[in-house]
């Protein structure tokens, strides 16, 4: 069923009847050509770039929960394009670019608002190395500007720039970066996905692996034994688990991120802030909830919630940087499990085991990057071959050294 205005329109005036399921429940089959284990964001954007660029349409999607249940339903939206880091940098450009088309490709609204991104300075140094990052990113062709403490002031004036401890200086603007909605993007690729023909299975729990000299052949799953040839790891927090099921050990951490939204205010925040000393950033939702987060939580889980401890340091960062938050009431606050690599930046690659790959390690930053992960992922998995956006993913660079570290967003390991 194709969305548009007329549809709408008809269904208003016949009760709302007619409109379908966005996708089908169907049995799992005994075979499939491939299978992803993982319904988040990526493993439903691979699925659904498989079917459409490489044309494999006997594939499945094996989720143990629900879709969007994960990390890609529990996260603060945040799309962007201001990475540094040579690798990161051409692939988080290209992934903007397919954010601007994504509702038009899907035909499904997937709220993208690209309402800008202001990272604040609070020191010359600072505003040196942002500046610099402007520059790189204005060079590739992308969209960055600095701003001046006037400027940032006259942005956004609800900001603390007397704050003794940590002053306003200025701040880098890139106005294309914004917001999505999470859910919408779950929604919008498994329904494409499931339209040419992939099946997506919920509730079906990979338990493990069937291997056979050195080359996989399916999956145990909780609703049985599927026959496979290729089997895409995509589960974002539980890499290491699933990993280890096929007797892989990963350069990844698991961590607890936390998220918290204020009840419904007017427009106040029309931008999203990230403070530039603690990790603090904030957007306003449609809604009119604030969304904000801050950094890992200090005690490891796989309980998709998180401890007290981080509310507090999360609250006190926003106040810093916000006064005015302090009059605003939290309504909730939730978790997610992070998959943190040890350099802060992504994997996509082949594995040593014919026929297993593997897509993770994309620590607090792996929404903005679904469009492109699940393009580069897909053309692995059907040619071989990584796209050259995403050529610097693979897993080798942990055993050469030549890693991709993206300062402030890897797990940093010595700190826990
Ligand atoms: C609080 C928070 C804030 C964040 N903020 C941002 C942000 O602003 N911007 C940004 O770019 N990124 C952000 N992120 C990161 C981003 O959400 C993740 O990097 C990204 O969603 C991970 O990929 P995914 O969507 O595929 O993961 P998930 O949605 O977690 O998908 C993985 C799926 O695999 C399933 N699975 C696991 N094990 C199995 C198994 N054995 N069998 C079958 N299925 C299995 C899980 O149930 C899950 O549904 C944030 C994350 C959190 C938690």
């Amino acid at each position: 069923m194709r969305y548009s205005v007329f549809d709408i329109l008809k269904q208003g005036l016949s009760g709302n009847k007619g409109w379908q399921p966005l996708w089908r429940s169907p049995a799992p089959k005994a075979e499939y050509d491939l299978v992803i284990i993982g319904g988040g964001g990526h493993g439903l954007a691979t699925a659904y770039y498989l079917a459409k660029n490489h044309g494999m349409r006997n594939i499945a999607v094996l989720e143990k929960g629900y879709i969007g249940g994960g990390n890609v339903g529990r996260n603060t939206t945040i799309v962007r394009a201001d990475y540094g880091q040579k690798g990161n940098s051409a692939f988080y450009s290209h992934s903007l670019k397919l954010w601007n088309g994504l509702s038009q490709e899907l035909n499904y609204n997937v709220m993208f608002s690209p309402r800008g991104l202001l990272e604040l300075c609070h020191s010359d140094g600072q505003m040196e190395s942002y500046n610099r990052r402007a520059n790189m990113i204005l060079a590739r062709g992308d969209q960055a500007e600095m701003l001046d403490r006037a400027a940032v002031a006259e942005y956004a004036p609800y900001l603390a720039f007397e704050n003794e401890r940590f002053p306003i200086r200025g701040g880098l603007l890139q106005r294309s970066a914004g917001t999505a909605r999470h859910d919408a993007v779950v929604w919008g690729y498994a329904r494409g996905a499931d339209a040419l023909g992939v099946d997506i299975l919920q509730n079906c729990e990979v338990t493990g692996f069937d291997i056979e000299g050195g080359t996989v052949r399916g999956v145990e799953t909780s609703r049985g034994p599927i026959k496979s040839a290729k089997v895409a790891i995509c589960v974002a927090g539980r890499s290491s688990e699933v990993a280890a099921m096929a007797g892989m050990r990963l350069p990844i951490e698991s961590h607890v991120l936390q998220a918290f939204v204020t009840e419904g205010l007017k427009p106040f925040i029309n931008t999203v802030i990230n403070f530039g000393v603690g990790h603090f950033y904030i957007s306003q939702s449609d809604k009119g909830g604030l969304v904000f987060g801050g950094d890992l939580d200090g005690y490891n889980s796989y309980a998709q919630r998180g401890s007290l401890g981080q509310v507090e340091h999360v609250a006190e960062a926003g106040m810093s940087m916000i006064p005015a938050l302090g009059k605003a009431r939290m309504l909730r606050s939730w978790g997610g499990i992070m998959d943190m690599s040890m350099d802060g930046s992504p994997i996509i690659d082949k594995t040593h085991i014919g026929g297993l790959y593997f897509n993770g390690g994309w620590c607090y930053g792996g929404f903005k990057a679904i469009p492109a992960s699940g393009s580069a992922y897909a053309q692995l998995l059907a040619t071989g071959e990584l796209p050259s956006y995403a050529g610097a993913y693979r897993l080798s660079r942990f055993e050469t050294g030549d890693l991709i570290n993206e300062e402030g967003t890897g797990a940093r390991p010595g700190l826990h």
